[in-house]
């Protein structure tokens, strides 16, 4: 046995978990309950971060845990296209190039990031493997997988013949640089100063912050208990400039406190004139179209852009201004550009989630799905009660595209399971023409629970559905978790998992949030080369709670690296001094009871109160606990206390048998935390441990029995 720990070994160690097999639940017949986590699938585009590492040390944690105690235990990997995010990565690609998307076909352009990000998938597995990852990759699936698309296309199909598909005329957060629509929650909501111009609408004084939209009125709203207004409702206001008149109306949602109390109502382009405007019947104008210029005004502003556009609007104003003032007001930016969203009135396939969030809420008050952190279920009710329709269209090619078919002689919207069909249900007419819309990457994610489990094996969904926990970063719970119960609840009539075990974001040293900008970024893959993948994952859970946010640093990485080091030191001695007596047969400490002092038959209890005392921290995800647990116990009880306290005992053998049963059993129970240390070392003493499994990753789980 080497001096010291070689981490190099780390391949080698997981080539021999896979040649056995060990990952694939199909060569452990067994008649326990099925435990199962679906993978979040990371961007197939992108290496790994520190913040996958934390789930894959988490998931992993739970995964070897089960497995080791008899479950018939899956971990499903697999690999996201992440629709816009991947499109814009690869669209800069292409500018680097002097390329632009509409230098080619749809299909072309499909095909072109199709094979990018093939080449990345491939890195993606590598490294996840390199942290030792124990998911059955035969069962990978990516979210473009054919089989995948189809469960896709069916569970739209299923919600459209529900009633919870529509396609409507709406406002939408558009973003013209981007040339997308965005769903509520991929705004960010950033306060900004801004100008409020107060204008002379003749009749009323009205305030806004976007003069450039003043062509798109349609009316001027007050509140109806408003008394300074009382006699101008039902009377007329006219737009300067055009001189175009409009209707004072009064509504509720009207803030008398705003500017004059009066507000100019513009429903194509602001989602609460909208609503008011629904209410009143009155036609939307649009103003912007979908490059962000302007449109429907008066020649000298057409086809500026909105910014340019304010400014010659305000001046032309002129007289028009009553007054201006500097206001701090919330505007929505572009989550990836950090630009102005403009509300956009267009026509886009939306679902009605009401029905299923109500299905949701149900489900979490039943207990059918527990959030293990109390915090995180209160914040999941809050964003579903506060969820808008759901818009799914997006104006982008890499994803999957909808299968809604309008047809070229009456304008029906066919809707089908992917096929395409060959006349117009409602009319006959053969030439129909498929929406170039893809799907929201969050609306077939959302399905991935059952999607993959439905595609995996002829009898995964039977078995492993629903799963046992979701393991994922908490800043996706409104995204994704809030939608994959929705979904998965409608679409299969059961919960999609159990558990939802939500975990705090990886940040820098002083706690702050990481980076490329902030150059604070701590490469797992560079960290697992330097220190060792078990150091790693050591130093994803060691001492902050999972539900935490936790504070990374090289120092953390190379303190785990101390305790691989005493580990092997431990198990270099024990091997040694086997060694040294050759004809020293191991035995069980219950067999050699009488000879036992009450050092051993103290170390002995310490190991069951620590055995006892890990599981229940595992089963209750407190991760950082249960690793303490065992550390405490390896290096404090174990080699400082009692190996060094005995090791020059005369009744040697004794005290060699105490020692290789709790650190064969101990080994046992730091596998999931440092599964390659750990297997390295019971591949060196594995002729001397206490059962005959021919690797630890495949053995049991010390139990109260055989303690
Ligand atoms: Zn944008
Ligand atoms: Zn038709």
């Amino acid at each position: 046995m080497d001096k010291n720990y070689n981490h190099f070994s780390e391949k080698e160690i997981y080539a021999l978990w896979e040649k056995r097999c060990l990952f694939n639940p199909d060569s452990f017949p067994s008649k326990k309950k099925p435990f199962s986590i679906i993978m979040p699938p990371p961007n197939a585009n992108d290496p790994l971060h520190v913040g996958h590492a934390r789930f894959v040390t988490i998931s992993d944690i739970l995964i070897r845990y089960f497995r080791m105690k008899g479950y018939k235990t899956l971990w499903v990997p697999g690999a996201d296209h992440a629709g816009i995010e991947t499109q814009f990565v690869f669209e800069k690609k292409l500018r680097e190039k002097g390329e632009s998307r509409f230098d080619f076909t749809r299909e072309e352009l499909y095909q072109m990031i199709w094979n990018y990000v093939q080449e990345n998938k491939a890195l993606m597995i590598e490294q996840l493997k390199l942290l030792g990852s124990s998911c059955d990759w035969s069962r990978f699936k990516f979210t473009l997988d054919q089989d995948i698309i189809n469960v896709v296309y069916s569970t739209f199909k299923k919600l459209y013949d529900a009633g919870l598909v529509y396609r409507g005329k709406k406002i939408i957060n558009y973003c013209p640089r981007c040339g997308t629509s965005f769903s509520q929650l991929e705004v960010d909501y950033v306060e900004r100063e801004d100008f409020l111009y107060y204008l002379d609408y003749e009749t009323i004084h009205i305030a806004t912050t976007r003069p450039e939209t003043i062509f798109a009125d349609v009316a001027v709203a007050v509140n109806p208990n408003d008394k300074r207004y009382k006699n101008l409702i039902g009377q007329y206001a006219t737009i300067p400039i055009i001189k175009r008149k409009i209707p004072i109306i009064a509504d509720r949602l009207v803030d008398p406190k705003f500017g004059t109390g009066a507000l100019k109502i513009t429903p194509a382009h602001d989602p609460v004139d909208f609503e008011i405007g629904l209410r009143h019947n009155l036609t939307p104008i649009s103003v912007i179209d979908e490059n962000g210029k302007i449109i429907n005004s008066p020649e000298k502003y057409i086809g500026l852009n909105t910014t340019v556009a304010r400014e010659e609007i305000v001046k032309d104003l002129d007289h028009f201004i009553v007054k201006t003032e500097k206001i701090s007001h919330t505007v929505g930016t572009c989550y990836r550009d950090k630009g102005i969203i403009e509300p956009t009135l267009s026509d886009q396939w939306f679902i009605k989630v009401s029905p299923l969030v109500k299905l949701s809420l149900d489900a979490i008050k039943e207990k059918k799905v527990v959030f293990v952190h109390k915090r995180f279920e209160r914040m999941a009710k809050h964003w579903y009660k506060n969820l808008k329709d759901w818009n799914i269209s997006r104006q982008i090619v890499w994803g999957i595209r909808i299968p809604a078919f309008r047809c070229n002689s009456c304008t029906y919207w066919n809707i089908t399971s992917g096929e395409i069909p060959d006349k117009c249900q409602y009319c006959g007419h053969t030439k129909l023409t498929q929406d170039p819309d893809t799907f929201d990457t969050w609306f077939s994610s959302g399905m991935w629970p059952f999607a993959t489990l439905m595609t995996t094996r002829k009898d995964d969904f039977k078995t492993f559905y629903p799963t046992s926990v979701m393991v994922t970063a908490y800043d996706i719970l409104p995204f994704w978790v809030i939608r994959m119960i929705m979904l998965g609840i409608f679409a299969t009539g059961n919960i999609p998992f159990e558990k939802v075990l939500l975990y705090g974001l990886v940040r820098d040293k002083f706690g702050q949030k990481i980076s490329k900008s902030k150059g604070n970024v701590i490469n797992p893959i560079e960290m697992l080369e330097k220190y060792g993948a078990d150091s790693v994952r050591n130093s994803l859970v060691w001492g902050t709670l999972i539900e935490n946010d936790i504070s990374l640093s090289e120092d953390n990485i190379r303190g785990q690296r101390n305790f691989a080091n005493k580990i092997w030191n431990i198990a270099r001695f024990i091997k040694i001094s086997f060694s040294n007596y050759p004809g020293l047969v191991p035995k069980e400490p219950s067999k050699i009871r009488k000879r036992l002092n009450d050092e051993d038959r103290n170390i002995l209890k310490k190991l069951q109160l620590t055995v006892k005392s890990v599981s229940n921290n595992i089963e209750k995800c407190k991760l950082s606990q249960a690793i303490s647990c065992i550390y405490d116990f390896a290096w404090k009880d174990l080699a400082d206390k009692y190996l060094e306290g005995n090791k020059s005992r005369e009744d040697k053998d004794t005290f060699l048998c105490v020692l290789r049963f709790c650190f064969t059993n101990c080994i046992k129970i730091l596998h999931p935390f440092m599964p390659f240390i750990t297997e390295s070392v019971w591949q060196q003493i594995k002729e001397i441990s206490i059962d005959d499994s021919d690797t630890l990753a495949g053995s049991a789980w010390p139990t109260n029995r055989n303690l």
